[in-house]
């Protein structure tokens, strides 16, 4: 199958997003505007050449440090040149398809290409995404009056615009020196065939300030992640039992190595799930003297810690702890309070249940007691 090409067109001056240097080299989320749209299509082509502005050259080898990429090509006074001479940086390579992209859309998808080159291998001459226009959409004909203009026929284009290489090159050197509105039209002028293919909401060009915050939004969105936990420990000798990090009186005590608190293990086991962090036997081995007797509260500390650390935040939990008796419904409030107080969170986004088994089974003949909790938090993509 012939090579595809995707050309990043990043040539331009673009200060309307403020900063004082190119928007393509702005940050989004950690890394400059550019090297996003870059990353973005690496793995969707054979070959990407990017286009920059002359001047720009430290700024673009810092944007695709680690990339392996087609030296860049200056760009010329306008896009439709700069669009040119960047077919042209790829003409000895002999591409039998090329898309061309806006260096401001770091949001284009592995989908949306993938269309693209669909269309182009089952043989158009030229495709385009589009999007419908859904807003209404009003012209000023005399000062302060806006007339109604219908949508019916109408789109948005978006890039990348995909093309047979040979056909879209001939047709920008037929066009060099004239003025265009896009790459399609210039292939239309040259009497290229154009089909539309389904574009991406999220496939935005950021252009302003406002622009960048919501791709920001969009690429930084947190990645919420939910974890499970169980734990069982024996009924023994004692006159009190700990529960989620209250202490209950009861005519006997729990057997464990640390204070037997089910109700804080179970929940440390989903909190360390959710980050896939492995399990509190592992944290904290039951062969480690320093654990003796330890109030678990340590445990569950550890492992808001280690969330902490990987830049996320615990957002919910909830604990069902399982037994005949004691009674737990008049600590559930303390115990709420005592998690929240643990996590730091508010003791709305904690949530302590009981329950019994009726009488079946290990907690029904009064042999011990279980919870289980789930625990979700958020991570940074
Ligand atoms: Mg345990």
């Amino acid at each position: 199958m012939g090579r595809v090409a995707i050309l990043i067109v990043a040539g331009g001056r673009g200060l309307r997003a403020g900063g004082g240097i190119p928007k393509q080299y702005r940050d989004l989320a950690g890394h400059s505007l550019l090297r996003r749209t870059i990353a973005a299509c690496l793995d969707a082509a054979d070959l990407v050449q990017v286009v920059i502005g002359q001047g720009d050259e430290d700024a673009y080898a810092r944007a695709v440090e680690g990339f392996t990429l087609l030296p860049p090509t200056h760009g010329g006074a306008n896009r439709q040149e700069s669009v040119c001479r960047g077919l042209e940086a790829l003409e000895p390579h002999k591409p039998e398809f090329v898309l061309i992209h806006d260096g401001a859309r770091p949001l284009v998808t592995p989908e949306l290409i993938g269309r693209v080159i669909d269309i182009l291998r089952k043989g158009a001459d030229a495709v385009v995404p589009v999007l419908p226009v859904t807003d209404a959409l009003k012209r000023e004909g005399k000062p302060g009056v806006l007339e109604a203009i219908s949508r019916d026929g109408l789109y948005r284009a978006q890039t990348p615009q995909g093309f047979r290489f040979d056909a879209i090159l001939r047709a920008h050197r037929a066009e060099r020196g004239r003025e265009a509105v896009d790459d399609i039209a210039i292939a239309e002028t040259a009497g290229m065939k154009v089909m539309t293919v389904a574009g991406d909401e999220r496939n935005m060009k950021v252009t302003s300030a406002d622009d960048f915050a919501i791709a920001g939004r969009l690429l930084g969105a947190p990645l919420p992640r939910t974890g499970m936990g169980f734990d069982a420990h024996r009924f023994g000798p004692g006159d009190h039992v700990w529960l989620c990090g209250i202490r209950i009186a009861h005519s006997a005590g729990l057997i464990g190595h640390s204070d037997a608190d089910a109700g804080l293990h179970a929940l440390t086991d989903a909190v360390l799930g959710a980050l896939g962090a492995g399990d509190i036997g592992q944290h904290f081995p039951p062969t480690d003297e320093r654990w003796r007797g330890a109030s678990s509260d340590k445990f569950l500390i550890h492992a808001r810690d280690l969330v902490r650390a990987a830049g996320g935040a615990i957002v919910h939990c909830d604990v069902t702890v399982i037994c005949e008796r004691p009674k737990l419904s008049p600590h559930r409030d303390a115990m709420r309070a005592r998690i929240a107080e643990i996590l730091e969170l508010d003791m709305s986004r904690v949530s302590v249940k009981a329950t019994t088994t009726e009488g079946m089974g290990f907690t029904g003949r009064q042999e011990g007691i279980a919870a289980q909790a789930v625990a979700t938090i958020v991570l940074p993509s």
